[in-house]
């Protein structure tokens, strides 16, 4: 093959005796990722994972993509591989990088030797294609401070590889090391975002969504729906339960005080998302809340909301700005579903003067109207269960 990748491991090198563990389950997502675009031969060699072509009908393109979306691989090359001896290496660099090399301002060549029987070391190496490069091309200045471009050669157990430079993995863990969680998707900017980001510590995600028809059209749904799919790309399959909620706000609407109708429906969020997250086997509860952002995101309200489940909530957005918020979002590719502009049920029914500084027993005797356990056994039963996932099988 004349062309492969070389996946080098994140974080995982750090793991001691479940090493192993970590790296077969990277193995397993990888050959998931990438066999929707060819027969790939997937292996592991020297905390590196090669994925190889086996033929000429794979879409290497497609294949590449993929394994930037795959958690637990701090960065990744497309390379050339070659016989390990200088004129096979030289040539590789002229056919592979050629074109690249000839349009910089300088370069440099730097070496790994990691099979330690190839009789020169990795500075030799470098100056002896160097030297040849810099004849080759003498418009390309060398410069082994500060190169415009540099060639990578790395010399390894079964071939040397050729490329140029490396580009970021997607980081992380891998998907299915951490357990499972759920998140609590609504149709923003934000909760993608929170799924993506616990995701990437190695954990399965399901999704739970409100749903108030009439007051959220399916069009709102069917928004979410896309969002899941688009988060599937990351963190693999996932369902999402979709949860009625219409006779819960209209409850709330009917006999609640109205300062508190968003925190009171917040914590029947809470209260069903933790009943169908148990039911998943999830380890946690996730959401997109960001400190100060709305009057139900202050430490007080968020206090009041967390305080009827039992489960560990999750908030990896916290302390972040907006703006780095919707860096990420753009990144990963939900932010242009995200600001479609669909209302999500938390915009039903909002208070005009919501209690930024709720007290709970305040919050518990304005709810104590409503047949809670009642409410919620029929919301559950009002659950539709959708399976996403990125690609069609
Ligand atoms: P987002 O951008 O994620 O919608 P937000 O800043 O608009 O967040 P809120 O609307 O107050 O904030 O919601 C806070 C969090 O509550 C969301 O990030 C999400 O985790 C959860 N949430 C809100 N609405 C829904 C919904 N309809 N279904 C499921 N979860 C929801
Ligand atoms: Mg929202």
């Amino acid at each position: 093959m004349n062309e492969i990748f070389l996946l080098k491991l994140g974080e995982i090198v750090l793991k001691g005796q479940n090493r192993r563990a970590f790296e077969n389950c990277l193995k397993g997502n990888i050959r998931r990722s990438v066999k929707h675009f060819g027969s790939f031969r997937v292996y592991l060699k020297q905390s590196t994972i090669y994925v190889e072509p086996e033929d000429e009908s794979c879409d290497v393109d497609g294949a590449w993509e993929a394994c930037g979306t795959v958690f637990g691989i701090a960065s990744m090359c497309r390379c050339r591989p070659c016989e390990k001896n200088l004129d096979a290496i030289y040539d590789a660099v002229l056919s592979y990088l050629g074109d690249e090399l000839a349009l910089a301002k300088s370069f440099k060549v730097e070496s790994k030797r990691a099979d330690k029987a190839f009789p020169l070391n990795s500075i030799q190496l470098s100056q002896e294609i160097g030297g040849r490069l810099a004849e080759a091309f003498p418009q390309v200045l060398v410069d082994v401070h500060h190169p415009d471009y540099t060639v990578y050669v790395e010399v390894r157990d079964f071939a040397a590889y050729v490329h140029g430079p490396a580009q970021p993995g997607a980081g992380g863990l891998p998907t299915g090391m951490g357990g499972r969680a759920a998140v609590l998707l609504s149709g923003g900017i934000d909760s993608p975002v929170a799924g993506y980001m616990i995701a990437k510590r190695g954990v399965e995600i399901e999704c739970i969504h409100f749903f108030s028809y009439p007051y959220t059209s399916e069009k709102a749904k069917e928004k979410v729906l896309e969002l899941a799919r688009l988060m599937t790309r990351y963190c693999g399959r996932m369902t999402v339960d979709v949860v009625g909620f219409t006779e819960i706000q209209e409850a709330i609407r009917d006999h609640c005080p109205e300062e508190y109708f968003t925190l009171i429906m917040r914590r029947f969020m809470m209260r069903i998302a933790q009943r169908i997250a148990k039911y998943h086997g999830c380890r946690a509860l996730v959401t997109g809340e960001n400190l100060g952002q709305v009057a139900s995101q202050t430490m007080e309200a968020m206090a009041v909301t967390g305080a009827v489940v039992d489960l560990p909530l999750f908030h990896p957005l916290i302390g972040m700005d907006k703006e780095e918020i919707v860096t990420i979002a753009r990144r990963i590719g939900t932010l242009e579903t995200s600001i479609l502009p669909y209302e999500d049920c938390c915009t039903v029914f909002t208070p005009k003067h919501p209690k930024t500084k709720p007290v709970l027993s305040q919050v518990e005797a304005a709810e104590a109207a409503l047949d809670v356990e009642a409410l919620i056994g029929r919301a559950l039963e009002n659950t539709e269960k959708v399976q996403v996932k990125y690609y069609d099988d």
